[in-house]
């Protein structure tokens, strides 16, 4: 019994690669199309929790992104001169694996092409779907390198700036939201197995996050009024002067971001798509359907966690429709809560004047959602 017995997936990233494994493992027959012809990513770090593990866990590659990553102890908030003011020490959310796992995105990427590789998952890359056409028993698609096929299914993996999402919702884009992240891979301090966020310096904030047993990555969140574009050549003193200020270990690793060419500036655009997330046979799911900011660190679980959700729903119900509103019943409230949320903790950032408390609000999302999905 499967609700599709023939899917297509656009977009091998984070989604993409997980709902290709999950479908796999059940059973159902996938082929994934990457537009990338490199198939690379950047060299950044990414901060995940105990969910985000779990449900790699739960397609089988929890152990390796383990091994590929360091097991942190949890959360920190530090004031600006670098005392502690509250710690939210990560809880494991599946049977012997951490909570908290901070790992660069090429790992992370490893992690999943292995498997899919291993498993004999058909990827095309440097290719993309030209047109698209549901005609209710299945979904023509006509593809960039003049091939053509029929699906029970198309999910939509490609990510913040979907075309898939494009062709369903037109208006639906992508939108600044007042701030830009600064991102930069410094040595790991020895001692050092917490992830800090300092807080305090009006527009944002900064914090730094082990990856490895050599590495961490420091970023800063901060207002960038106008959405301005920087030079290539400056972003090394630009990404200083958004660390001034800040004491404690902060202080130390700051010196080490010497090089423009190894700085990740990146503007934040979230784009939340409503209730439903699909049309017909076709379904978004990870950032095509709810890209949110990075504050609570939360956007690739959201982009695993409807990859296990979609899979298990669709291998294990006959009607399409059924499935799918069934993996909106156990989706929508929970990414929302998370795109919502990190966008506030951003407002927080940028208007200090009517800020809540970021401790609480973050500590309370990290609680809910370490409940099963
Ligand atoms: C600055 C920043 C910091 C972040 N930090 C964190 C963090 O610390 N922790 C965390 O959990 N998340 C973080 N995220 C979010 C996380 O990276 C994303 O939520 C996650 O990658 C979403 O996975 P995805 O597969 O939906 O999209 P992506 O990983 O972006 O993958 C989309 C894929 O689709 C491909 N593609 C695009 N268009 C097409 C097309 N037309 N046809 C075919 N293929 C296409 C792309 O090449 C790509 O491979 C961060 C994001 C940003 C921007």
């Amino acid at each position: 019994m499967s609700a599709a017995n023939k899917v297509l997936i656009v977009g091998g990233g984070v989604a993409g690669l997980a709902v290709a494994i999950g479908l796999h493992n059940k059973g159902v027959g996938v082929e994934v199309v990457e537009k990338n012809a490199d198939w690379s990513v950047y060299h950044v770090g990414i901060i995940v929790q105990a969910n985000f593990v779990r449900a790699l866990a739960q397609l089988g590659v929890g152990d390796a992104a383990v091994k590929a990553g360091f097991a942190y102890k949890g959360a920190r908030f530090m004031s600006m001169d670098g005392q502690v003011i509250a710690e939210l020490p990560g809880e494991s959310a599946a049977d012997g694996f951490p909570g908290d796992l901070g790992l660069t995105r090429p790992a992370l990427h490893t992690v999943l092409t292995d498997k899919v590789k291993e498993l004999g998952i058909p990827v095309r890359l440097g290719v993309t779907f030209e047109s698209f056409n549901d005609t209710g028993d299945g979904v023509d698609v006509t593809f960039t390198d003049g091939t053509s096929g029929r699906y029970d299914l198309l999910i939509g993996c490609d990510g913040n700036y979907s075309a898939v999402r494009k062709v369903l919702w037109p208006d639906a884009t992508p939108k600044y939201t007042g701030q830009g992240v600064w991102r930069y891979n410094v040595p790991r301090p020895a001692e050092l197995e917490w992830s800090d966020l300092y807080i305090g310096k009006p527009g944002g904030k900064v914090g730094y996050c082990p990856l490895t047993e050599e590495e961490m990555y420091i970023f800063a969140v901060f207002e960038e009024k106008g959405n301005p574009k920087f030079a290539p050549e400056t972003l090394a003193d630009e990404m200083q002067k958004r660390l001034e200020g800040f004491g404690g270990q902060m202080a130390e690793s700051a010196k080490c971001v010497t090089d423009p060419a190894l700085v990740v500036y990146r503007p934040l655009e979230a784009c939340i798509m409503p209730d439903p997330w699909y049309q017909g046979r076709v379904v978004l799911i990870g950032d095509s359907a709810h890209s949110a900011t990075p504050h609570l660190g939360q956007g690739a679980a959201m982009a695993v966690e409807d990859a296990v959700v979609l899979a298990e729903e669709v291998a294990g119900k006959d009607d399409l429709a059924a499935a799918l509103r069934a993996f909106m019943e156990r989706r929508f409230e929970r990414a929302k809560l998370v795109g919502t949320s990190s966008i506030q903790l951003g407002e927080w950032e940028m208007h200090p004047e009517s800020a809540g408390n970021p401790v609480e609000l973050t500590e309370r999302i990290r609680v809910k959602l370490a409940e099963p999905i």
